[in-house]
This record gives structure tokens, C-alpha cells and sequence, in this order.
């Protein structure tokens, strides 16, 4: 263009100067340390390394963008960076396909997702990202493990594993096919136990549940997190009692049908309850309990039909005279955790398929066809009737207390979550800092010989694990007496090194390679910690849930003692996926978005603003590409809008501007100007909640429809007054500003392009908000 403004939207460009102006001044580096100065830690997820960036990273990373950009846009410091989560499955099934070592494939996919994450202009302090398979990053989990065995919250135990006899090996659940058959040889899938490592969470389900309520009265948890939260815990109120055999034996059991337990005609105890092997003490019993946890049992066979149940011949006494039979059964365990639980059959389908199968008559007067009659018959004490069958109300707990056989029963709480395994039979992960020696037994390495380094030409098949054939690793020297050891084999699940992963953000990256110890003497993490908000999928549950208790454990360790209430999130912002036609994008239905395409064809702002406008974080985002069209539309007409009327002012300004003044004859539109005015404060204002609440595509409609405003009040000014007044052109320059301004966290390529045509300076990281004064770095 001859008049020097470019008409034209040309995305590619555009952005390619832009990124190369935010690189050049390093706008995203993370603000030193100021006491004074508001700061936040905006916590991303972790991403897999699994080798591209997905749509659904691209709508997770635009949410936390605008709102990193937004916050900074205010004047306040923001930490935004994250770790890769570089160990694990994904990474190793990658490798195997690609023929490659784990190691060079997580670092190639790292630095071609990193490519394609700045492509798309993300506000990451690169500097600060890290793969979680570093032996410099991994010493992390090492010392969180033997800090948390030596507070006793891990442990060691026996676990269920799903087992492939074919292949002799121990598969991971997306391994399981879903009919419950081996995803190399189709073969049969088997659960047993073996030794695993645990993660104690039981000590701190009670704090995560209590913790929960205030995160909830905060308001900063949406009500995605707080309902993951909620599931994961798969908390269950109802009532125990403890029950006596006719030899005196106790044992409490639980249900949570407080007003039918007079109905009850057995009790199911988990094989993993801790009383699971006195109450099989019996030699015959106790080998079917053996046979349980050792040779497992299909897979498949997890309904009420086909789980196993073990008599143990044993009976409690219940409401004077009654037997229950007392079975133990894994039934229990995904509905109440490792308890042991009334069966109630005229409550509960399980239940009755269990009594079926063990034979059992039912009670006299129960059973579902008169379930009515069995209302009043549990009811002998008042307040008892079946409308509240299910309400353990401090009433009905006293009053059905003479129904159980005399004993009392009390208000409980039993929890589905439950400590889970921390260990895997796979090389491609964090070794486990244990050495066994014949002397000494269990040894933890000292923290000052961390880290155990994972041996890097590893190559892993598929099949058992490499690392336990590889004596150079296996064999050791036991650092309590000095004599041969043998070294722990099994690796830490990538989920427990996610337990950390949200803390080494806040570390310099000149201070990573200082001891632990030193790292959490330093002043950053109490600045940065707890993060503001952490956004991610809504399929972050457990990750978050887990983060939450070892929070909690290292506060009461030291470490994060200054997190006082033990929560590593403010607030919590899930999002649910990006879908195609109501589907699962997949490679197999062919229905998959490539973010690469989209940013080649539309440029990176239209495709980050497409998927904030299309769908409210907690709303799952059907593809469709008429939001891209719309929102490429929008932003080409706020292109060349923008730069013709700029055009028209340099052009008035350069013949000396002639035009109407305001309060002159020929200027009769004021009211219209005070209208645009309003308009725009209103754009402000509403826009600026939208952002505070996380709501950009509410955003993205306020500043569409200031655009529609501008646009409205320059026809009318013309109809009316035939010319635009020097007024009314600065009017509306300066709305044109401000629609800048408000795109700033949203596009921010063409906003900070149109703001410096504007006549705005380049401030460090972000386009100030409207009515916020940045200062620009000397
Ligand atoms: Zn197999
Ligand atoms: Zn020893």
C-alpha cells in the first residue's frame, strides 16, 4: 500500500514479526522477585510427550494463555511455564513403534511440540519448561518417595495386576482390551497380586474431603474440579456397627442403608481388608484366599455374577438370633474401598446376586417384591420407615441401634479412593531408590546419592522389564553395610512423578541443580506458591486429587509447611474435551483436527480465538469449523478496518484537518458519541469480568459486539451528519484502541500489531489493559 497501511490481513507475517519481537525482548521471562508487586503462578497441565500437539492442548493452552496475558495485562508479575510429563507408557509404546530409545524420542517430541506451542504463540517462559525424565528432574520424585517412606506413606504391600500369561508380563489398563483379553496376543488377561509399592493417601482423605468444602466456598474451583474431586474421593456415608461371633470375635461392619440393616443376611469383607487373613485363618479357606491373590482371576469376571466370593465359614451375630455368613470378595473394594460391608439383598442388586449364588433363603418378609412390608418390619423403632432407608440422620442411627443385635450403631464414612500403586514392572520410568540387601533388608538410598540414574541405552520390547535384566544396574552395594545388594527393578509410575510436577516451575533454572533441601529454602516457592489457578482437562482429577494429599503430606514433613491449609491450588479452572460430530476425535474415525492445518491456513489468532468463541470451558467443544470462519472473518474485518481508518486519519492529519470541530454547526451527533462511549466502558467492564471468571468465550462475544457498535456508530454518524467530526474520528480511533486492547490476552499477534499502529508502545510481555498504565522497560 502506497499510503503505508496494509489493508490486507496476512497472518503469517504478521505473527512471524510479532514472535520474533516477543523473542527479541524475551517478554515471557518470569519477573524477578518484588514483594510489592501482585504476582500469580498459573499452573498448565503437564503434557505427555506423546509427539504432537492435539486440538484439545490448543483449546487447554488458549484458556490458560489469555488468562496468563490478561492477568499480566493488569500489571501483575505471572509465572507460566510447565514440565513435559516425559515418562510412561505412551512414551514407551511411542518408542518401540519409532524403533527408537525412549530417551531420544521424548526429547524429539518435546522439541517438536515446543515448535509447534510457540507457533502458536503460547506465553510459556520456555526457559523454565523441563521433561520430567531428566535425571535432574527425576531425583524430585526419588527424594519425594523416601521422604514419603520415611514418614511411612509409602509403603510396601501386594497388588492387583493385570497380567498377560503369554506374554509373561504386567500390562497397564489401556493394555487390557476391553473385553478384558491382552493387546499383543489377544490372550486372556489375568489379576494378581505382586509386591508393589503404595502411596498411603488414607491419611489424608479426610483433609482432602474437609479442604474441598472451603475450596468450594472460595468460588475460584469451578464446578467441574469440585465434582472430580468429589468422584475421585467416591465418598459414601452411611453407618457401622461392630458385630460379635458366638466365640466372641469383632468385627465392624459398615453399610449405607442405615434403616435396613435388620435386612441384612451377610457380610463381604474386601480380601485387602486388614482382617481379610484372620477371618480366612482356616487352612482351606485361607488357600482360596491364596489362590485369590496370587493367581487373580479373569478380568472379565469383575460383575456380582462371576467376581470370586470366599466363605469363610465364620458367622456374627446380628439383631439376637440371626446368622450373617461372613464371605470376602473384591466386590467390595470399587464400591466402599477395603471394608467390610452388610450385604442386603433387598437393597441392592449385587447383594442379591451374591445371596443367590451362596444359597442363602432369603429373610423371612424381605425381598423387593414386598419391599413395602419390609419398610415397617425394619421400622419396630419409630422414625425408622423406608422413606429414609437411606438417610443415616442421627435419629434413625439411635433408633435402628436396638435392631442390630443390641449393638449401637454410629454415623460413618467410607471412601472409594484408596492408597494406590506407585510401582510398575516397566523400564521407562523413575527408578525406585531401594536397594535389598540379605543383611539389612530394605535399604533406602541415602538422599545424597540421588539420582539413581536410569541407565539411557535401554531398550525397551514390550515384553517384562529390561531393567531387570541388566545386571550393571542390578547389582550394588547395600549403603547401610557395604555388602552386595540387588536394586529395586520396578519404576515409579509417571503419576507420581506428577505428584511434583507443578512444583519446579517456580525454581530459577540456575538453581535446579542445587540440593533439594536448598531448592525449598528458597524464597520463590513461598512467592509463587500456592498457583492461582491451575487449568486443565477435566480428566485432571486424579492428578489434582493426588497433588492435593502430597501437598499436604509435605507440609506436615517441612518442606511445604508454609502452605498452610496443605492445598497446592487456589483455584481450579477443567475443561472438558474438544469432540467431532458428539465423538471422541480418534485417528480411527477419521474425525481428527490438526492444529498444524488450521494455524497454516488461518494463522495462530484465528485458531486460539475459534476455540475460546466456540464453547464455555466446561462445556465439551464439538468441532465445527464455521467458528473458525467466523472468528478469521472477524478478525480480517478488524484488520482492515482498523488500518482504513487509520489511512483516513494520517491522509486528513497530512492536507490539515479540516473537518467539522465538535460543537461546530456541522457536527450534530454528540448523543452518538456519548453512546459509543458507553458502549465502549460497557465492552470494558464486561469483558474484564469475563476474563477475571475464565469465561473467554463470553469475552470473545463482548468485544464481537463492540465491534459491531463501532462499526454502527460511524454509519449513523454518516447518515446524519454526511462526514465524520475530528471528534467522532478520534472517537472512534480511540474505541478501535480499546477493541485492541481487549484482544490483547485473546489474538494477541494482532492486537499488540494494531496497538503499536495505534501509537501504543511495546510493553515487555502483554498489551496493557484498557485504563492500565504498563510500565515500558528501558
Ligand atoms: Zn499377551
Ligand atoms: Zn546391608
Amino acid at each position: 500500500m502506497s499510503d503505508g497501511f496494509d489493508r490486507r490481513y496476512d497472518p503469517h507475517a504478521l505473527e512471524a514479526s510479532r514472535q520474533a519481537a516477543w523473542r527479541e525482548r524475551d517478554a515471557f521471562r518470569t519477573p524477578a522477585l518484588e514483594d510489592d508487586q501482585p504476582h500469580l503462578y498459573i499452573k498448565p497441565s503437564a503434557p505427555f510427550t506423546s509427539g504432537n500437539v492435539h486440538i484439545g492442548h490448543v483449546r487447554s493452552y488458549s484458556i490458560g494463555d489469555a488468562y496468563a496475558r490478561f492477568r499480566r495485562a493488569r500489571g501483575e508479575a505471572v509465572l507460566f511455564s510447565f514440565g513435559f510429563d516425559a515418562f510412561g507408557l505412551p512414551a514407551e509404546l511411542g518408542a518401540i513403534a519409532g524403533d527408537e530409545l525412549p530417551s531420544e524420542w521424548v526429547k524429539r517430541c518435546a522439541e517438536h511440540m515446543t515448535g509447534q506451542l510457540q507457533r502458536l504463540g503460547f506465553s510459556f517462559d520456555w526457559e523454565r519448561s523441563f521433561l520430567s525424565s531428566d535425571a535432574l528432574m527425576y531425583r524430585w520424585s526419588q527424594w519425594l518417595f523416601l521422604k514419603l517412606y520415611e514418614a511411612g506413606l509409602v509403603y510396601q504391600g501386594t497388588g492387583n495386576v493385570d497380567w498377560c500369561e503369554n506374554c509373561q508380563t504386567t500390562l497397564a489398563s489401556i493394555q487390557v482390551e476391553a473385553g478384558g483379553t491382552c493387546w499383543r496376543c489377544h490372550g486372556p488377561v489375568r489379576l494378581i497380586q505382586l509386591p508393589q509399592w503404595y502411596l498411603r493417601i488414607s491419611a489424608y482423605l479426610e483433609e482432602n474431603d474437609r479442604r474441598l468444602a472451603e475450596r468450594r466456598a472460595g468460588g475460584t474451583w469451578d464446578e467441574v474440579a469440585l465434582a472430580s474431586q468429589e468422584i475421585v474421593l467416591g465418598r459414601v456415608d452411611g453407618v457401622e456397627v461392630d458385630l460379635r461371633t458366638s466365640d466372641g470375635a469383632q468385627l465392624t461392619v459398615f453399610t449405607p442403608h442405615a434403616g435396613a440393616v435388620s435386612q441384612a443376611s451377610f457380610v463381604l469383607m474386601s480380601p485387602r481388608s486388614p482382617h481379610a487373613d484372620e477371618w480366612a485363618a482356616e487352612p482351606a479357606v485361607h488357600d482360596q484366599l491364596d489362590q485369590l491373590r496370587s493367581g487373580g482371576w479373569e478380568r472379565s469376571a469383575r460383575e456380582a455374577e462371576t467376581i470370586p466370593v470366599i466363605d469363610t465359614g465364620r458367622a456374627l451375630l446380628h439383631a439376637g438370633a440371626n446368622e450373617l455368613p461372613v464371605f470376602i470378595s473384591p466386590l467390595v473394594d470399587s464400591r466402599f474401598g477395603p471394608t467390610v460391608v452388610f450385604g442386603i439383598p433387598g437393597e441392592d442388586r449385587a447383594d442379591e446376586v451374591i445371596a443367590q449364588r451362596m444359597g442363602l433363603e432369603p429373610p423371612a418378609g424381605d425381598g423387593r417384591a414386598d419391599s413395602a412390608a419390609a419398610g415397617p418390619a425394619a421400622g419396630l423403632t419409630p422414625g425408622a420407615d423406608g422413606a429414609r432407608a437411606d438417610g443415616a440422620t442421627a435419629d434413625g442411627v439411635a433408633a435402628n441401634g436396638a435392631d442390630a443385635g443390641g449393638a449401637d450403631l454410629r454415623p460413618a464414612v467410607r471412601c472409594k479412593a484408596f492408597d494406590w500403586v506407585v510401582s510398575r514392572q516397566r523400564s521407562w520410568g523413575t527408578p525406585i531408590p531401594i536397594v535389598y540387601c540379605e543383611a539389612c533388608g530394605t535399604v533406602p538410598v541415602p538422599l545424597e546419592q540421588l539420582p539413581v540414574l536410569l541407565p539411557l541405552d535401554i531398550r525397551p520390547t514390550g515384553t517384562g522389564n529390561p531393567l531387570a535384566e541388566l545386571e550393571d544396574f542390578v547389582q550394588t552395594t547395600c549403603p547401610a553395610c557395604g555388602g552386595p545388594a540387588r536394586r529395586e527393578t520396578d519404576t515409579l509410575d509417571c503419576h507420581f512423578d506428577a505428584l511434583w510436577l507443578w512444583v519446579p516451575a517456580c525454581v530459577p533454572p540456575d538453581a535446579r541443580a542445587d540440593s533439594l533441601e536448598d531448592i525449598f529454602a528458597l524464597p520463590d516457592l513461598r512467592y509463587w506458591l500456592p498457583s492461582e489457578r491451575v487449568v486443565a482437562g477435566s480428566d485432571s482429577g486424579n492428578f489434582v486429587f493426588d497433588q492435593r494429599i502430597v501437598t499436604k503430606a509435605l507440609r506436615d514433613i517441612g518442606p511445604l509447611a508454609f502452605l498452610a491449609d496443605g492445598e497446592p491450588f487456589a483455584g481450579c479452572l477443567f475443561h472438558e474435551m474438544v469432540t467431532a460430530d458428539g465423538r471422541k476425535m480418534s485417528k480411527h474415525l477419521g474425525n481428527v483436527v490438526d492444529p498444524d492445518e488450521l494455524v497454516e491456513r488461518y494463522g495462530a489468532d484465528t485458531v486460539r480465538l475459534a476455540v475460546l468463541y466456540a464453547a464455555r470451558p466446561q462445556k465439551s467443544l464439538n468441532w465445527s469449523d464455521s467458528a473458525v470462519l467466523r472468528c478469521h472473518r472477524f478478525l480480517t474485518q478488524v484488520w482492515s478496518y482498523s488500518q482504513l481508518k487509520l489511512a483516513e486519519a494520517a491522509e486528513r492529519a497530512s492536507e490539515g484537518d479540516a473537518s467539522p470541530a465538535a460543537g461546530d454547526a456541522k457536527d450534530t451527533s454528540e448523543h452518538l458519541r456519548v453512546k459509543l462511549a458507553q458502549w465502549r466502558l460497557a465492552a470494558i467492564e464486561r469483558t474484564t469480568e469475563d476474563m477475571e471468571n475464565l469465561e473467554m468465550h463470553s469475552a470473545v462475544r463482548n468485544v464481537m459486539r463492540l465491534f459491531e457498535r463501532i462499526k454502527d456508530f460511524e454509519k449513523r454518524v454518516l447518515a446524519r451528519d454526511g462526514q465524520l467530526s475530528r471528534a467522532n474520528r478520534e472517537a472512534l480511533i480511540e474505541a478501535l484502541c480499546v477493541l485492541a486492547q481487549l484482544l490483547g490476552p485473546l489474538t494477541p499477534h494482532i492486537a499488540e500489531e494494531l496497538w503499536i499502529a495505534f501509537g501504543g508502545e511495546e510493553h515487555n510481555a502483554q498489551t496493557p489493559w484498557p485504563g492500565v498504565s504498563l510500565q515500558v522497560p528501558a
